[in-house]
């Protein structure tokens, strides 16, 4: 039999503060230990009776891909920092919304979904579903809930969102979001990557799922993928069942135990991701060489009020930017930089660059600036703010003299 346990809690997890759950949501026992090992095992000792078992189980473990002793400590770990009744882990934010719309949508059920959002969004919900398996969608602005409401359908089954659109930082309304979903018999999904638990909690604004790219904020480190799809048990145990047991996204113990470490300090790394991404968002907007900056704290916003009320703890640490002048003043500025880093992907310790094309059609969603210029996504890190500040404007002073 299995020597695995939960550790006998000694407090009650419900009245833990989030630095706390933190630290000890999802950490399991196995052989004593006090930290959960890395168990790379693909199967379980069985009882010496299995003719009750259930093979298609996902709570025991029993075979890798139904459960096991790391992906369960994360996924405790998950629902705990949400605040959700349950949690399911996958390999990667992309196989998270792959398993929501696999597990939401029928054949002739329509969904509406942000226009702007992750790039595999618009294929999943553009292309593959739509011609492969007949799922209708429609794009909206999902910040204009005028546009949501007229693109609502007797078969629309699903409003999807972004909480933060990527690249573009424009900002979602979740209670009125989830208001018009239910007012029409629909369901509501965020996908909360840009804002991880500590900054913003869809679900209790009304969301009835939430995905995130464990790769990003929650993990932090920049060194494993993973996703998870998060609400209650009533819609989380068919995502577990179809996504993760018959179709196979189940991620991996090793990513599954290097998560469930890097979350243990996502409060903390929060707070220091915020004061970064403020000082060099301020920065920016003081600066006249800059054409144009989004980041939600700063009053010049659009949604500034919405994302004040919606996340009081801070709003982020993404900012899209651009410089005057086209795209080619934009890739002299990332290769005049010194500390941020030039590549793909977000949340990480790290600060992160990348150059969004001035020609994506969801660039053209936002502003004209971003249109004409392109934008550069930035993803503030872990680093010392002063020096964040310092290699921007040393960038821009090499990129275009005062
Ligand atoms: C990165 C990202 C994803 C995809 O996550 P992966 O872990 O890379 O598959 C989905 N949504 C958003 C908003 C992201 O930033």
């Amino acid at each position: 039999m299995s020597t695995t346990s939960e550790r006998p809690d000694r407090h009650d997890p419900a009245t833990l503060h989030e630095l706390s759950t933190a630290v000890h949501a999802g950490n399991r026992s196995v052989g004593g230990a006090i930290r959960t090992p890395i168990v790379m095992a693909n199967a379980y000792d069985l009882p010496e009776d299995p003719s009750t078992l259930d093979w298609s189980g996902t709570d025991v473990p029993l075979y890798t891909r139904n459960s096991g002793v790391n992906q369960l400590g994360l996924q405790a770990k998950l629902a705990a920092l949400e605040h959700a009744e349950d949690a399911v882990a996958l390999a990667s934010g992309v196989a998270a919304l792959h398993a929501l719309f696999l597990t939401t949508l029928r054949s002739g059920d329509h969904v509406v979904a942000t226009d702007v959002g992750y790039v595999a969004l618009r294929r999943l919900l553009g292309e593959i579903l739509p011609e492969r398996y007949g799922v209708e969608s429609t794009f909206v602005n999902t910040s204009d809930l005028a546009a949501v409401e007229a693109a609502i359908r007797p078969n629309t089954k699903l409003i999807h969102t972004e909480t933060i659109t990527n690249p573009t930082i424009r900002v979602a309304d979740i209670a009125a979001l989830a208001e018009i979903a239910h007012r029409h018999g629909a369901l509501l999904s965020v996908d909360s990557t840009f804002t991880p638990p500590g900054w913003y909690r869809p679900l209790e604004d009304g969301a009835d799922l939430v995905i995130h790219s464990l790769t990003k904020y929650i993990n932090g480190h920049g060194d494993a993928l993973g996703g998870a799809v998060l609400g209650s048990k009533e819609l989380v145990a068919p995502v577990r069942c179809d996504a993760m047991v018959d179709v196979g996204g189940v991620i991996s113990p090793f990513n599954a135990w290097l998560i469930l470490r890097g979350s243990v300090t996502l409060p903390l790394r929060l707070r220091q991701h915020i004061a970064g991404a403020r000082a060099v968002a301020e920065a920016l907007d003081a600066d006249p060489r800059i054409a144009l900056v989004r980041h939600p704290d700063l009053k010049s916003h659009p949604q500034h009020e919405l994302a004040a009320r919606q996340f009081p703890n801070g709003s982020g640490a993404m900012i899209a930017f651009s410089l005057d002048g086209g795209p080619d003043v934009q890739n002299q500025f990332v290769s005049n930089l010194r500390l941020i880093t030039s590549a793909v992907s977000l949340g990480h310790d790290e600060s992160l660059i990348v150059q969004v094309s001035h020609d994506e059609p969801h660039v053209e969603a936002f502003s004209d600036i971003f249109q004409r210029n392109g934008l550069l996504r930035l993803s503030i890190g872990l680093e010392d703010p002063a020096d964040l500040v310092e290699d921007v404007q040393q960038a821009l002073d090499l990129t275009l003299p005062r």
